[in-house]
């Protein structure tokens, strides 16, 4: 299915003051109770990585584990788990960071990834990119290398896709939202 960022922006719901005034949160839930919306934004992860020399995928909670879980099967690759604090059994490495709105702690089991791994780090949106770098900072731990991270929405406004563009990740998203 041919990927059409139109249709994918006419399914996000934008909420506006949400969850904390100001915010203009972008609602992508839409996109999940609508199959031909689901199919075009995986269909459109797939093919720019079926080729990929990707070893693993990580994903962060909760809502970037919905499009990779999908990605994974289709792609065959192991899926990581990268949650909030205090979700994952047994040993795991933490890193706290800094939201758009409040603080936040991110989890991941130790071993779960190793020197030589090649990642490709999926979430939902990109806002400053403190999530993301939080997740990359453990997954480092580890030892593996960042191959591309993938998000559905960015916000160019809030810098985090530049801010990683700068730390030499590789960025792509499937829809922007610019001065709004
Ligand atoms: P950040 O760490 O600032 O890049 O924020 C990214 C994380 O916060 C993502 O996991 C999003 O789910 C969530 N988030 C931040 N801002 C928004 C927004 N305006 N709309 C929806 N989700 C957001």
């Amino acid at each position: 299915m041919i990927y059409d960022d139109f249709y994918i922006k006419s399914l996000i719901k934008t909420v506006e003051d949400w969850p904390k005034e100001g915010i203009s949160f972008r609602d992508i839930t839409p996109i999940f109770s609508d199959p031909k919306g689901l199919r075009m934004v995986a269909d459109a992860y797939i093919h720019r990585y079926i080729d990929s020399d990707i070893s693993h995928i990580a994903c962060i909670d909760a809502r970037g584990f919905l499009i990779a879980a999908i990605i994974a099967y289709e792609l065959q690759k192991p899926l990581i788990l990268i949650r909030k604090k205090g979700k994952l059994p047994g040993k795991t490495i933490s890193q706290s960071y800094k939201l758009e709105y409040g603080e936040a702690e991110l989890e991941i089991q130790e071993g779960s990834v190793k020197s030589g791994d090649q990642v490709l780090l999926f979430d939902d949106l990109i806002a400053t990119g403190g999530t993301l770098f939080a997740a990359i900072k453990l997954l480092k731990s580890q030892g593996a290398s960042i191959k591309e991270v993938a998000a559905i929405i960015d916000l160019p406004d809030l810098n985090g896709s530049q801010l990683l563009r700068e730390s030499n990740v590789p960025v792509f998203s499937l829809c922007a939202y610019e001065g709004e």
